[in-house]
């Protein structure tokens, strides 16, 4: 699509959106429903999709991508009336005889922008909020995962008039026509570098923007730990999607003490999930392309590799990898891994452990293995970090409740239930005063009432 096309688009948007039809609590639910009817037809479709991208095993599929959104949808469409009613709330002394009142207002046309790894769910999620806020919305899927853009853009073009919704397929030059025009709001999801590219961007338009980044995220395993659960929940989390996963652990920091027993408990674990060969099973994704695939080749000399480093071009297979002997200035520990390979790094005392964390950026995740409640609560009270689990992985991203953000260079805002509700709306102060002559003092000329004000105010 080009420049001259997108700007027509977005025009379309703005004068549907004008006409207010999206504003009408009925009319986001009957759109909640159907994009739930939509998803629910084409779910095979999505599953294959997911299959020919990343050869997601239809599991992942299912339980990422899709189980999550109809939960979302399931939710929003039974709480977007309470969500957009507007709040009552007390009054300051200043306005005490009044109505004060927060009206949250949908942001108007929004463009979402989503990465390759969860192609389909990392695009629906924030639309869910989008349209249960109100808007009209843009959505722009990778082009690293072509075959889930397109059965995106036929799902939407099936149940939605452009002018409400609509996928804009492309590359980077459609993504920065894309982010050159004027929206009410941009939710981006990818990496930190490219982030930086959007905020710039829409800052020539003031478009408020949401940020969904990355980051190497670590998983502490302390001493107290029990060994067994942790090393089979590092690698569910890990290798889930061959480990291209935002939040995924990034990097092991274990106990000394604890460090090779932990490693022999790994490799019995990835035997158990997916035997001898990993490569012969159906349950095992493979990596989106030829060139992450040569990067993650390169990151695998980081160390010395003590399970897996097994690799197949034809496939874009690189096998569940465990390196050891890492040192925090190597390669691996310098850029978010974004695959199959697990550096372990040890830790003398909890210090140690801080300090090595802290040498990365604010990390999206952090996970924490520990019996010792001194111990947790240092860690999660000492380090920044998006979200994260105790004595697990991954759950911070399946309750909707929660919201699910990151800080600092691993991005800025949240989402997920109500909290993508909340990023789609402007929450609208207004007061109706109810008195006729208001409060007299207030007003010129000023005598006695400075002394006295200023008595009140300040003790008031
Ligand atoms: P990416 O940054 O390469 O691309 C993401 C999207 O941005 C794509 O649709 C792409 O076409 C578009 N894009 C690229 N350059 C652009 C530009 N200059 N202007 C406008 N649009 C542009 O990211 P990726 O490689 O697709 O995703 C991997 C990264 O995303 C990882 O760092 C990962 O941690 C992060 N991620 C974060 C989350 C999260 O929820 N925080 C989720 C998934 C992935």
């Amino acid at each position: 699509m080009n420049e001259d096309a997108i700007r027509n688009l977005i025009q379309s948007q703005r004068d549907f959106y004008e006409r207010g039809i999206t504003r009408e609590i009925p009319f986001r639910k009957s759109q909640l429903k159907n994009l739930f009817n939509l998803i629910k037809k084409y779910e095979a479709d999505i599953l294959e999709a997911l299959y020919v991208d990343l050869r997601k095993p239809v599991f992942e599929g299912f339980m990422s991508e899709i189980g999550i959104i109809y939960s979302e949808l399931r939710s929003a469409k039974r709480k977007v009336k309470s969500w957009s009613r507007a709040k009552l709330v007390p009054g300051a002394w200043l306005n005490i005889c009044a109505v004060n009142k927060i009206l949250p207002e949908p942001r108007g046309v929004v463009l979402v922008i989503g990465p390759w790894n969860y192609p389909f769910q990392l695009l629906m999620s924030p639309l869910i909020g989008a349209i249960a806020a109100g808007n009209c919305a843009i959505l722009k899927p990778s082009e690293f995962s072509p075959a889930t853009s397109s059965i995106v853009s036929r799902i939407i073009k099936d149940g939605f008039d452009p002018e409400y919704i609509a996928v804009v397929e492309g590359g980077v030059e459609v993504g920065q026509s894309l982010v050159g025009q004027k929206f009410d709001h941009i939710f981006y999801t990818g990496g930190t570098e490219i982030g930086k590219k959007i905020m710039k961007g829409a800052a020539e338009n003031l478009t408020p923007v949401t940020l969904e980044l990355g980051g190497k995220s670590p998983c502490i395993i302390d001493e107290s730990a029990d060994l067994d659960l942790a090393a089979k929940k590092i690698v569910w989390g890990k290798f889930w999607n061959a480990g291209q996963t935002c939040i995924a652990p990034d990097y092991l920091l274990a106990d000394s003490r604890i460090k090779e027993r932990l490693v022999g408990k790994i490799t019995r674990c990835i035997e158990t999930f997916w035997g001898a060969d990993p490569s012969k099973t159906k349950d095992y994704a493979r990596i989106i392309n030829e060139k992450h695939f040569q990067r993650l080749r390169n990151l695998m000399n980081s160390g010395k590799i003590v399970i897996g480093g097994k690799c197949v071009e034809s496939e874009r297979y690189i096998s569940p990898t465990v390196i050891e002997n890492t040192g925090l200035d190597s390669p691996i520990m310098k850029e978010e891994i974004f695959g199959p390979l697990l550096p372990v790094l040890e830790f003398k005392d909890i210090d140690d452990c801080i300090k090595k964390i802290k040498l990365n950026p604010k990390p999206l995740a952090l996970y924490c293995f520990s019996k010792d409640k001194v111990f947790r609560s240092r860690i999660m009270r000492e380090i920044p970090f998006g979200g994260g689990c105790i004595n697990d992985t991954f759950l911070q991203f399946t309750n909707h409740k929660l919201p699910f953000g990151g800080v600092g260079t691993s991005g800025f805002g949240h989402y997920h239930g109500k909290f993508t509700f909340d990023t789609f709306s402007h929450f609208k102060p207004v007061v109706r005063s109810l008195w006729v002559n208001g409060l007299w003092p207030i007003y010129p000329p000023y005598r006695f009432f400075t002394k006295l004000m200023r008595k009140l105010i300040t003790w008031i």
